[in-house]
């Protein structure tokens, strides 16, 4: 199994860092290091903030069907390439290949819409108040915008930010996870292959905060745009404030799953419960707190539990495998530390609970029970493979339970009351409700969140708007 050493790209070069500094990339299932990746400094980050600018100048000017053309042929390259970036996703991240697969397929399905959306970027004519004025509402790319996406879909977090970028005619500088370098890496690669001219794209590892304190401030640069971390977002958020750049946050998620008394129980097992151990938990939509009416508490727990123990964990490139590692060591001792505190305030295990051998990032899909609501997994995203069941009374108790956290990602429920359903889509606090399904974010749905969980789009028209700003001109011609 090949793996290989990753560059930068700046420029429409692939290209080491100055001074030719790397960081090592190591695979979640085994712990080995597998390659290396270019750690780029100040220079490098100049070089390739001055080329976004170039690049934008170039970009902005190319009719909106061109750019579309260009779009769509790396969508068709990435479809190509999928089983061998793929393979490099499992290997750097630890996730099961068909999930791998799916990622990579899914790019090229997120790009295409928005090469399709790009076409349809309309401004408006405003009737005057004058009958020899013409008032003009005009969308423009904002300009160069600096990225920052995270390990857990190092594809699809790129992805949904550089294609929203590139439709508008921005150019964009992505800061891709150090961790999971490669797979993004040949996301850029297909763009670049596909025709996308030099500086409208650059790609850039190093040390996440260097990069970002460099890159927000610097004047070139007209929108910033996260995945991530809360308490990073409110940072980053911030500090483009200080620098009045425009902001998209995508932030933490604690997605309540609320089974009102007359759920399908199988239906919601099957759906969030299969999605709860997706990439082994490390999803900002993953359903985490179960709450689950009393009248079926018991026999929900008992069959998520059955489940969950059931579920294949192993290497992700191994046939068979359902759940892979942790995608890095901070992941695996956050969980023991979960599990823990749940313990010692009287959750109960009731499957899991633990790390699987002593080589590679695997812990055991867990379901917690009777979890006290000061227990750390009931009030911070875990993020990894653990389940938290709290059982309510009343409607209006999940849905107050559900509302509790500053989070407001996504939310799912289970029931077939139109009059629960109308509580729910009225009161939940979350940017995503998924009812009697699991989540499905297509490309042509808004994806976001409220209160901590962040604020702007990556999907929808909503989206597009994000990378464009609104000019009124207004003509005066006697
Ligand atoms: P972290 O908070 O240090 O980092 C989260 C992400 O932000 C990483 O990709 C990291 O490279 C980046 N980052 C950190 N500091 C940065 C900075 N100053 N400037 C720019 N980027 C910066 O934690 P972590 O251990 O990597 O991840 C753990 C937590 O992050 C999880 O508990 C989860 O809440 C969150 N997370 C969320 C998502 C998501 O999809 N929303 C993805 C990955 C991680």
């Amino acid at each position: 199994m090949t793996y290989p050493n990753t560059q930068l790209f700046i420029n429409g070069q692939w290209c080491d860092a100055e001074g030719g500094r790397t960081l090592p990339v190591f695979n979640p299932a085994t712990g080995t290091e597998i390659g290396r990746l270019a750690h780029a400094g100040i220079p490098d980050l100049e070089r390739a903030a001055q080329a976004a600018q170039k690049g934008f100048e170039l970009w902005r000017d190319t009719p909106a069907n061109e750019r579309s053309a260009i779009l769509r042929k790396a969508a068709a390259l990435m479809r190509e390439r999928a089983p061998h970036i793929a393979d490099l996703l499992t290997q750097e991240q630890g996730k099961p290949l068909g999930e791998a697969k799916v990622e990579v397929v899914s790019a090229a399905d997120i790009i295409e819409w928005f090469a399709e959306e790009g076409r349809r970027v309309y401004g408006r004519i405003v009737p005057p108040r004058n009958i020899h004025v013409q008032q003009q509402v005009l969308k423009q790319a904002v300009g160069p915008v600096a990225a920052f996406t995270p390990w857990n879909f190092p594809i699809n977090q790129a992805v949904r930010k550089m294609s929203a970028a590139l439709a508008t005619g921005c150019s964009i500088i992505v800061k891709a996870p150090e961790e999971t370098p490669a797979a993004p890496a040949e996301l850029i690669r297909a763009f670049h292959d596909a025709g996308v001219p030099a500086g409208v794209i650059g790609l850039v590892y190093g040390t996440p905060a260097e990069i970002s304190n460099y890159l927000i401030a610097h004047p070139l640069i007209r929108k910033i745009t996260f995945t991530g971390s809360t308490p990073v977002g409110k940072q980053l958020a911030a500090l483009a404030g200080q620098h009045m750049k425009r902001v998209t946050m995508e932030l933490g998620g604690h997605a309540p799953v609320i089974l009102a008394e007359d759920a399908d129980i199988a239906l919601a097992l099957k759906t969030a419960g299969a999605a709860k151990f997706r990439n082994a938990g490390q999803v900002c939509i993953a359903p985490t707190r179960f709450l689950v009416h009393h009248a079926i508490a018991d026999e929900f727990a008992e069959r998520f539990a059955a489940q969950a123990q059931a579920l294949q964990v192993g290497d992700g490139l191994t046939a068979g495998t359902q759940m892979g590692p942790l995608a890095n060591e901070r992941r695996l001792a956050a969980m023991q530390s979960i599990v823990q505190d749940a313990r010692a305030k009287g959750a109960k295990v009731l499957t899991g609970g633990e790390r699987i051998g002593t080589q590679g990032n695997f812990f055991a899909p867990t379901v917690l029970s009777h979890v006290p609501l000061d227990a750390d997994v009931v009030v911070n995203e875990p993020f990894g493979p653990i389940a938290a069941i709290r059982s309510f009374e009343k409607i209006e108790d999940a849905i107050a339970e559900a509302n509790r956290l500053p989070f407001g990602l996504a939310g799912y429920a289970f029931t077939n009351s139109m009059k629960t359903m109308h509580l729910l889509n009225q009161r939940l606090d979350v940017g995503m409700l998924w009812v009697n399904q699991p989540a499905a974010p297509w490309p042509e749905l808004p994806f976001g969140g409220m209160k901590d969980s962040g604020y702007g789009s990556e999907g929808g028209p909503e989206a597009l708007e994000a990378y464009l700003h609104t000019k009124t001109v207004s003509i005066f011609n006697a």
